[in-house]
């Protein structure tokens, strides 16, 4: 049997910009992933005020649509109740039943966090974690000690874009061409989103 190697990119994009999608292909290579899996999380329950689910889910369909090993699950998005990360790789683990290895992508400093996610064993446990960097995070050394070899590294320059930067950039009515892709900037131009 061959074993499939999956990424899966978690986290909130609210929105989705090209530091993601720089950061799934650069996964992709690195680790030498089959396909990446992006998992918007459906209710962020450590966060408020966050976009509809909805518009998260169709701007990363937007963002991922050309490339052919990217693709978008609706998983966390059609589960009721604040999102874990343990229930997302136990569904997962159980569709592949030991026909994939599991990577979860995601940024490092919400990686730093997982001590603070629910079972946290279980999650590095079901999982490899690939952290992304950006150039200018120290990763702290009580996450490499804590987490051994169940977590890895992965600087990405282009993460400089962030979602935060995004959304006060359309507020205050700067442009966001080229940091998000076009179909991105058009729908949030289109819905009028992060308008306040
Ligand atoms: P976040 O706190 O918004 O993100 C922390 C940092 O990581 C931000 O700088 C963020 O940049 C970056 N980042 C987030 N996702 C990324 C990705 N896929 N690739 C590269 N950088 C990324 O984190 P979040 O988005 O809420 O959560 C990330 C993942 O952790 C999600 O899948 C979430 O469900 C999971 N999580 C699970 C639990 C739990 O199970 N209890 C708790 C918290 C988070 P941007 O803002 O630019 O994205």
């Amino acid at each position: 049997m061959t074993v499939r190697r999956i990424g899966i990119m978690g986290g909130t994009f609210d929105p989705i910009h090209n530091g993601h999608l720089v950061c799934a292909e650069e996964a992709r290579h690195q680790f030498e992933l089959d396909e990446v899996i992006f998992v918007p999380a459906g209710n962020p329950w450590q966060k408020s005020g966050v976009s509809y689910a909805e518009d998260r889910y169709l701007l990363t369909v937007l963002a991922t649509a050309s490339n052919q090993r990217f693709s978008v699950s609706r998983i966390e998005i059609d589960r009721a109740g604040p999102t874990y990360t343990h229930d997302t790789l136990r569904i997962l683990g159980d569709f592949y039943a030991g026909s994939a290895l599991l990577f979860f992508i995601s940024g490092a400093d919400a990686v730093a966090e997982i001590l603070s996610w629910k079972d946290p064993q279980s999650v590095l446990d079901q999982a490899h974690f690939i952290a992304a960097s950006r150039p200018t995070y120290e990763l702290g050394p009580r996450l490499l000690e804590s987490f051994g070899d169940r977590v890895s590294v992965m600087e990405i320059p282009a993460l400089a874009i962030s979602s935060t930067g995004i959304r006060q950039r359309v507020s205050s009515g700067r442009p966001v061409r080229y940091l998000v892709p076009r179909e991105v900037d058009h729908y949030i131009a289109a819905n009028g989103m992060y308008l306040d």
